[in-house]
């Protein structure tokens, strides 16, 4: 187009940020308040206790940190351990490289397992590190729930019951960015002692929020733990959480946001939201199967339900596709990190997405990788993706 207006919506299937819902941005429009009055922790207050809901956590306790997930990653390590104390982190994607490279950075001595990307964490190398470690020097497990770089869904089930299987002391740390409000995620049952989001992604709002949810274990940690810690120090949010308040300014509209983002998570009912995900990409994959092409994910067990990393076709960059649907079509894929960089590209599902909508993200894909010179037919993998999604409404219009 030869004006600066873009006409229409830009479509946003980035995996995160997400798209905000309308009622949630609603909800952020407030005027400044006293974030000291007496009647502030009606507010407050609540989302502690929802937010313990969505990570499916009974006995831990959430802390809500002006900051995006890496500032989370930060408070988790540092309010729990001690400079040179041992990590054991698996590392298959761009987000497991950075947490490790901040363990590192904050003074921990991180045992790297080094998986492929395209797959997740092993549960029988980390039972067999653990085996291994008989003086129990590693302190804690780090594992990337859902990692965004390729696609890819660990089974944090199964890495506790390695660890368990191992008999070892080791806690258990999860980043669930881009899974928590989602991909289904268990705090309690899996034993996480530290799980990990931010507010961009399957909460539906804008960055902004690093969220911890910390187990009884990790608390007791953070006593005596002592890597050095100020802005995002427990102790000082515990206090002042207690009574409803925050140990500094906090991000007031946000908090406004997330209350009204969780009563969506709570109306469409979390098991719901999870099975959309479920059901959008699944969508997805039929779509990239009738194109041809592979995804990052080396097995559907891996596959990631929140964003689909589709492999192009050899002699092809991944980033081109990504511009062409950019400048054409008003639409932001996501691009490949790193050691994938123009070998993929990526299309976030999740959040606050509907059939339709996905649908039109289908098709800009198409436009964009036929513009791009990817043998692709056109129509083939939205016609996969609307026979997935027709079958299903189908068959719930024959069982009533
Ligand atoms: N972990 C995962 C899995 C992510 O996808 C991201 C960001 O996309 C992060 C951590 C870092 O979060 P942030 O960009 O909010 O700091």
């Amino acid at each position: 187009w030869a004006g600066s207006r873009r006409p229409g919506r830009n479509f946003l299937f980035v995996p995160g940020p997400t798209n905000v819902p309308d009622r949630v941005q609603r909800a952020m429009v407030v005027p400044m308040e006293d974030h000291r009055s007496s009647s502030f922790p009606e507010l407050t207050l609540p989302l502690f206790e929802d937010l313990k809901k969505v990570f499916k956590s009974r006995d831990g306790q959430v802390f809500i940190f002006p900051s995006s997930g890496t500032g989370a990653w930060e408070a988790a390590l540092t309010n729990t351990l001690s400079p040179g104390d041992k990590v054991l982190a698996s590392r298959f994607g761009q987000f497991s490289t950075l947490w490790i490279d901040l363990a590192q950075r904050v003074g921990l001595d991180v045992e790297v397992q080094d998986e492929e990307w395209g797959r997740g964490a092993d549960p029988d190398r980390i039972e067999e590190a653990l085996r291994a470690d008989r003086e129990h020097r590693i302190k804690a497990v780090l594992v990337v729930h859902n990692e965004t770089a390729t696609g890819v869904t660990s089974d944090v089930g199964a890495v506790r019951r390695a660890i368990d299987a191992a008999g070892h002391p080791a806690m258990l740390y999860v980043d669930g960015v881009s899974s928590i409000g989602s991909i289904d995620f268990r705090a309690s049952e899996w034993g996480v002692d530290c799980a990990i989001t931010g507010s961009q992604k399957g909460l539906m709002l804008p960055a902004g929020l690093g969220i911890v949810c910390v187990s009884p274990r990790a608390l007791a940690a953070a006593k005596t733990a002592e890597c050095r810690r100020c802005y995002f120090d427990f102790a000082d949010q515990a206090k002042a959480n207690a009574t409803g308040y925050f140990p500094y300014t906090p991000a007031l509209p946000l908090l406004y946001g997330l209350r009204e983002s969780m009563r969506c998570l709570f109306e469409e009912g979390l098991e719901q939201v999870f099975a959309r995900h479920r059901f959008l990409a699944d969508g997805t994959r039929a779509a990239v199967k009738a194109w041809g092409l592979t995804l990052c994910a080396q097995d559907p067990k891996w596959n990631s339900d929140t964003v689909s990393a589709i492999m192009v076709p050899e002699g092809i960059n991944g980033a081109e596709v990504i511009d062409i649907a950019y400048r054409r079509y008003n639409m932001a894929l996501g691009a490949g990190l790193s050691k994938v960089a123009g070998k993929l590209f990526r299309i976030g599902h999740l959040g606050d997405l509907n059939e339709l909508m996905l649908l039109g993200a289908l098709a800009g894909a198409e436009m964009a990788m036929c513009d791009a010179g990817i043998q692709v037919q056109p129509g083939s993998g939205v016609a996969a993706a609307q026979t997935h999604f027709r079958g299903a409404t189908q068959t719930a219009e024959q069982r009533a």
